[in-house]
C-alpha cells in the first residue's frame, strides 16, 4: 500500500473516532495510538474540513449533551449546541458556563428542579425549601452558609440530627 493511501486510511480512522466521541484529532490520534503526522493532518483536513465542529461534542454536563457546533476559535465567545436530556430541548449554551457548570440543564428544567427541593431530616421531618428548613432552626442569619453546605455535601448535621437535600 502506498504511504498516501496509508495516510488516508489513518485519517479516516481518526475522523471516525472524533465523530463518534468528540474532541480533537490530536487527542483521537493519541487514543488510537496513531502518530499524527503533518501528512495525516492534511489528509484529514481534505476528508473532513468541518472536523472542528466535533471539538466539544458528545459530553454529558449535568443534563446537557453537547452536540456538534461551528467552532469559532474564541473560548470566551464560543457557544455550544446542547440537548437537555431531561426534556429534549435544544439550546445554545456558552462554553464557559458549561465548563464552570453554571449551566447544567435548560432554564425550564433548572427552575423545576429548584422548586422541587426538599430537605428531609433523619427522623422523616420534611421541609419544602432550604429557606423554610433554616427558619425552623431559628438560624436565618446562617442561611447562606447552611445552604452552601447542603448543596456541596448533600447533608448537614445540626444538634446531632442529620438533614439531607432531596430533589
Ligand atoms: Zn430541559
Amino acid at each position: 500500500m502506498s504511504s498516501t493511501n496509508r495516510n488516508i486510511e489513518l485519517a479516516t480512522e481518526i475522523a471516525a473516532y472524533v465523530k463518534r466521541k468528540g474532541g480533537t484529532p490530536t487527542a483521537a490520534a493519541r487514543e488510537l495510538d496513531i502518530k499524527y503526522t503533518p501528512s495525516i493532518r492534511n489528509s484529514l483536513k481534505e476528508l473532513e474540513p468541518d472536523i472542528d465542529r466535533y471539538r466539544y461534542a458528545f459530553q454529558r454536563i449535568g443534563e446537557w449533551m453537547t452536540l456538534p457546533t461551528d467552532f469559532i476559535g474564541d473560548r470566551n465567545k464560543q457557544r455550544i449546541t446542547c440537548m437537555c436530556c431531561n426534556c429534549g430541548a435544544i439550546k445554545e449554551v456558552s462554553l464557559l458556563n458549561l465548563i464552570s457548570k453554571r449551566s447544567l440543564s435548560c432554564k425550564t428544567c433548572a427552575l423545576k428542579n429548584r422548586s422541587n427541593i426538599t430537605v428531609i431530616a433523619d427522623d422523616g421531618e420534611l421541609f419544602n425549601s432550604i429557606r423554610s428548613f433554616v427558619r425552623s432552626l431559628g438560624k436565618d442569619t446562617s442561611y447562606q452558609s447552611i445552604r452552601h453546605i447542603l448543596q456541596s455535601d448533600g447533608s448537614i448535621t445540626i444538634n446531632s440530627k442529620t438533614y439531607a437535600l432531596q430533589s
